[in-house]
């Protein structure tokens, strides 16, 4: 369901409405500075229906701004739109994901079942399924907590049984699957080929805490050289964050502030945001008042899509519409 994402500097309101101007007035004041989210439970996994699969969803009111939580990466590998059958890039998602599967197995296995399918694993039984829906789903956050999933047995017995293992699948099958799975669910870290130069140290610890594409450096290296350093970005999945649905936003302005996406999300720490503690760690913020319940959303902003989107938008439509996602 999840799409590439692309960063969009959306979440600009706590930098301009609070009248102050980083580039008049120097170092914020500390109260200016947006606060890092709650130590508290904030999210929850449930599923939307079978069709769609899980989604996340509030564990609590948030306010118009809060911002809900920050997340670590998975995995990270090079992504590119436009050369997405490159070679260098799927061997770089390739391997990310060979990785994590190293570290992250059950985890992976449970958030995204179709890709482990395509990787011969049969879907996990539900009590492993559930404690992991439970508690380590919430191991890579940073800030807030992970809250007790809705995900009931009959419920996860409708969404994985349309999911059949594959047998024996080749590694060009694996390969592929990866592509794929980094097409639909990795967020793009803006300027993630144009600032190395800047940024190098940064990175160098940031993927030490990545499980295990180290490679990634290498690749990035190869890869930029190879496709050229336009085009082609590090993408980053994340083990709760990639689980929030695409919402479109409303075709009018107006009802904005009740209707569409949810959320916002930014990578990274920037303006007056300074509690993101890495350059590839996800922050997910309420664009609006959120009530305990509600599923997150947010809009993937994608160019490259293509399925018959049935967001709560397209639905208040009536006819839907084709937004070209995936
Ligand atoms: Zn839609």
């Amino acid at each position: 369901m999840a799409d590439t994402p692309e960063i969009t500097p959306e979440i600009t309101p706590a930098e301009s409405s609070e009248g102050f101007d980083a580039l008049k007035q120097g170092k914020p004041p500390a109260e200016a500075l947006s606060p890092a989210p709650l130590d508290e439970p904030a999210v929850r996994v449930g599923l939307v229906n079978p069709a769609i699969g899980y989604g996340l969803f509030a564990a609590r009111d948030f306010s118009k701004g809060e911002f809900i939580f920050t997340e670590a990466p998975l995995m990270s590998g090079l992504f590119n739109e436009t050369y997405a059958e490159d070679g260098t890039l799927i061997h770089s998602q390739h391997q990310s994901y060979r990785a994590a599967l190293a570290d992250s197995r059950f985890e992976l296995n449970t958030a995204f079942p179709l890709l482990a399918a395509r990787n011969g694993f049969p879907p996990l039984p539900f009590d492993t399924a559930q404690q992991v829906l439970n508690t380590t789903l919430g191991k890579n956050l940073v800030h807030g907590r992970l809250d007790t999933t809705t995900v009931s047995p009959g419920e996860y017995e409708s969404y994985v049984t349309r999911f059949t293992a594959a047998v024996n699948p080749s590694d060009e099958d694996s390969r592929r699957a990866a592509r794929e799975f980094f097409r639909h669910y990795a967020f793009q870290v803006q300027g993630g080929s144009n600032n190395n130069a800047k940024s190098s140290s940064n990175s160098s610890v940031e993927l030490a805490a990545i499980p295990g594409p180290s490679s990634v450096a290498a690749a990035a290296a190869v890869g930029l050289s190879a496709l050229g350093q336009h085009s082609t970005n590090e993408a980053c999945i994340y083990l709760l964050g990639s689980l929030i649905n695409h919402c479109c936003r409303p075709s009018s302005s107006s009802n904005i502030a009740t209707e569409g996406p949810n959320c916002g999300w930014r990578i990274g720490p920037s303006g007056l945001v300074k509690f993101i503690q890495g350059p590839r760690h996800i922050g997910v913020e309420a664009r609006r008042d959120i009530a305990a319940g509600e599923q997150l959303t947010w809009d993937y902003n994608k160019r490259d899509k293509g399925f018959i989107c049935v967001c709560e938008t397209c639905r208040r439509s009536w006819v839907g519409h084709y937004c070209k996602v995936l």
